[in-house]
């Protein structure tokens, strides 16, 4: 990972090279010193080397060349590019965006504050994470579904297998590969603090079509497929170790790479809590990006195959598809199918913008997604529940109005992120900030501060609904999903608060209700 990471600039100057350098030596002993030295001698050097533009990425920052090089002269100022912008048609116009920390010579700066307990917290997470996958695998199993202390195997080849392992890791390639395929369109990221932003080509939506069809085949010739239900605790095993090597791996890379490129969030210092929160935003091998390929691909498609495996199955054993399992499955494969189809809409979340890579999201990713998001169709497939029509027909409109609520609140910000110009939004209200950047305070985003979440947990509500009311344990998604997102408001609010101060104070103050309106 460390010659990959020096691969991700062959252009460098040895300008950089020698700053990364002393970059590094710099965080052993004598940081403070050695990063004064560097930052005045870059300054110096700076006017006569102009840096070229790296592959994958596009300079936006005004801010970022103080000296008159060939890059600075096309680069406009903030009142020149206000001025530009005054001169054009609404449509043709660009987001001006000038953070205040749009400087090449700042530094991240170390995390101070912490979230999850810190490292206390992140220590538990990294054991505790697991453990729940586990526990929840085996308390639902054929035998029984109900929250009581299972009997927990002692053997290994209950928890490792070498198909499993083949199997999970032959996907994950097999993901990779189609990530790799040059179709589809590219995307521009949001502007980095380096004021770079990243290029993300996206083919999501095409590589679940291809992963459709490939299952549809392996139906059609009789294979196997049920092998990853009977394999279902090694498959988790090989997850687990996956996720804990490629973490250490990310932790690694990220402490010998250079610091402008850590996450605000995931700078402490602290081994512990940085490797868990995530210490670098953006890992890239080349122009394959980490985070954003685990976000989306192999554990939702994942977890949507899986799902396929369990409808099969049933359809083999019964003849017919079980109508509530059927409903459930279509819920999770259009949330999958959107994700995808929707996938450059995931370049203004908080995941790519905000946390690093790290264990957190490794885990989540590539864990926890695919092997507890489907406990609803795992127990329906088990014990099956008949539901009247009328429920379902309930369920579904509950799952619909969520789905409305999420899909349009998701898509009114990335869309007005792209572009706060776009003529379809002009009629929204904003507020504007420092930075820049205006806050949507109209629209749904003016109905309560994350109408996106409220959508999600309708809909979260709904598929474990489909499951009636013998067992609490597939009550545990949307619990557990409440919970999550209730934190990750506060996290965003927190974040947006720095970021924006007086201009959030004033949409708190416009915008009451936190998720779920005049109640919360
Ligand atoms: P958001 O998509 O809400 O992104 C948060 C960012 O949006 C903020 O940091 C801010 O960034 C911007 N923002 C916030 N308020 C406004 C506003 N009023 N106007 C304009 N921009 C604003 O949050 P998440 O990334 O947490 O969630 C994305 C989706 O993913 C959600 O639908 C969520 O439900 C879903 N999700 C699903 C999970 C799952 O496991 N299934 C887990 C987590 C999330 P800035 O201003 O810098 O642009």
């Amino acid at each position: 990972m460390a010659s990959v990471k020096e691969a991700k600039s062959p252009g460098r100057s040895s300008r950089t090279a020698s700053k990364s350098k002393s970059r590094s030596r710099s965080r052993s002993r004598s940081r403070s010193r050695s990063r004064g030295r560097t930052s005045s001698a870059s300054r110096k050097r700076k006017p006569t080397t102009p840096k070229p533009k790296q592959e994958n990425m596009e300079s936006n920052s005004p801010a970022r060349t103080k000296a008159r090089t060939p890059e600075r002269a096309a680069t406009p100022t903030r009142k020149s590019a206000r001025l530009q912008n005054l001169n054009l048609a609404p449509e043709e116009r660009k987001p001006v965006i000038f953070e205040p920390y749009l400087d090449e010579e700042k530094r991240v700066p170390r995390t101070k504050k912490t979230e999850f307990g810190g490292a206390i917290g992140a220590f538990f997470m990294i054991f505790g994470l697991p453990v729940t996958v586990y526990f929840l695998n085996f308390v639902c199993t054929q035998n029984k579904c109900k929250p009581y202390l299972p009997v927990i195997p002692l053997d290994w080849q209950s928890y490792f297998d070498i198909q499993a392992a083949a199997i999970y890791l032959g996907w994950m390639a097999f993901q990779a590969l189609l990530y790799m395929v040059p179709v589809g369109p590219v995307v521009m990221g949001q502007p980095l603090r380096s004021g770079q932003r990243l290029k993300y080509r996206c083919n999501g939506f095409i590589s679940l079509c291809i992963s459709l069809v490939a299952f549809g085949a392996a139906v059609y010739f009789k294979l196997p497929v049920g092998i990853v239900l009977q394999k279902f605790t090694q498959l988790i095993t090989t997850g687990v170790v996956f996720s804990l090597v490629l973490s250490i791996i990310l932790y690694v890379n990220a402490r010998r790479g250079s610091n402008n490129k850590l996450a605000p969030g995931g700078n402490t210092g602290n081994f512990l809590y940085d490797f868990f929160i995530g210490h670098e935003l953006n890992p890239r091998v080349g122009s394959f990006d980490l985070k954003f390929f685990c976000e989306l691909r192999p554990g939702l498609i994942g977890w949507l195959m899986l799902n396929l495996v369990m409808l099969t199955e049933q359809y083999n054993k019964q003849g017919a598809l079980p109508p509530a399992l059927t409903m459930v499955v279509v819920f999770q494969a259009v949330y999958v199918a959107d994700a995808l189809w929707f996938e450059d809409a995931i370049l203004t979340t908080m995941d790519i913008i905000h946390d690093g890579f790290g264990f957190m999201l490794v885990f989540g990713d590539l864990v926890w997604v695919p092997f507890l998001y489907g406990l609803q169709t795992r127990y329906l497939s088990l014990y099956g529940v008949k539901m009247e029509w009328y429920c379902l027909v309930f369920i579904g409109i509950l799952n619909l109005i969520g789905y409305y609520i999420f899909r349009g609140s998701n898509s009114q910000k990335n869309e007005f992120r792209k572009n706060p110009y776009n003529p379809a939004l002009a009629h929204l209200e904003t507020i504007p900030t420092a930075s820049g950047k205006r806050l949507l305070v109209s629209g749904w985003w003016g109905l309560c501060h994350k109408p996106n979440y409220l959508g999600d947990i309708l809909m979260a509500t709904a598929w474990s609904l489909t499951c009636g009311f013998s067992t609490p344990v597939v009550y545990f998604y949307p619990v557990y999903f409440t919970i999550l997102l209730i934190h990750r408001e506060y996290r965003d609010a927190e974040q947006c608060h720095k970021k924006y101060k007086a201009s959030w104070d004033r949409y708190c103050e416009r915008v009451k209700y936190r998720i779920f309106p005049y109640i919360y």
